[in-house]
């Protein structure tokens, strides 16, 4: 962000304690407005992010056309119903059609769409289209795993519930044996 959506988005913060009933004056919160307004810049990065630049071109040919799986990419994400977050993890699996993707280049995917108001289903989903845009891939599979906050603190306030989503396309939609694969190598501990 600018400086000045910097500077306007703490003037919301500062509103927003007033708002709740607290005294923006008093010394614990004096930077508190824009030290919010910072973390939020970062935490909805993923908005102002390329997604051209962050895969920079980090696309390998490979004649490889076996299944490859990275799994346990540490996920933060926001609800957009609520604004609060929702933590937990990123599988990714894909079968190589000429193309392999550098690996920290997955996890940096998952983050430019986790860091945005999401709601998981369509986190997953676009994850999942961003892999097969760059990799040309003959399938992808993409498994979300998370708590979500909003539940666990309001709400129901059920803190065990874990909301697992997935998507899968092309030969991991089709095939079984593809699909067990994948499943069965992210279970693996
Ligand atoms: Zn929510």
């Amino acid at each position: 962000m600018t400086d000045e959506e910097i500077g306007k988005l703490t003037q919301i913060y500062h509103d927003m304690l007033v708002g709740v009933g607290e005294d923006p004056s008093r010394e614990g919160l004096l930077d508190t407005p824009k030290r919010a307004a910072k973390a939020m810049d970062y935490l909805t990065g993923g908005y102002r992010a390329n997604l051209d630049d962050v895969v920079n071109k980090a696309v390998f040919t490979s004649d490889i056309d076996q299944l490859v799986v990275v799994k346990d990419i540490e996920l933060y994400s926001m609800c957009e119903h609520h604004m609060l977050p929702f933590i937990g993890k990123a599988h990714v699996g894909y079968i190589p059609n000429g193309k392999v993707l550098g690996l920290s280049k997955i996890a940096r995917i998952v983050d430019v769409f986790a860091r945005r108001l999401q709601i998981q289903e369509n986190l997953t989903k676009q994850i999942a289209d961003a892999i097969a845009k760059y990799t040309g891939a003959k399938g992808v599979g993409v498994v979300l795993e998370a708590k979500h906050l909003c539940m666990m603190m309001r709400g129901v306030e059920k803190q065990n519930a874990f909301m697992k989503t997935s998507v899968m396309n092309g030969t991991l939609r089709t095939s079984d044996s593809c699909r067990k694969e994948f499943l069965s190598l992210i279970q693996e501990k």
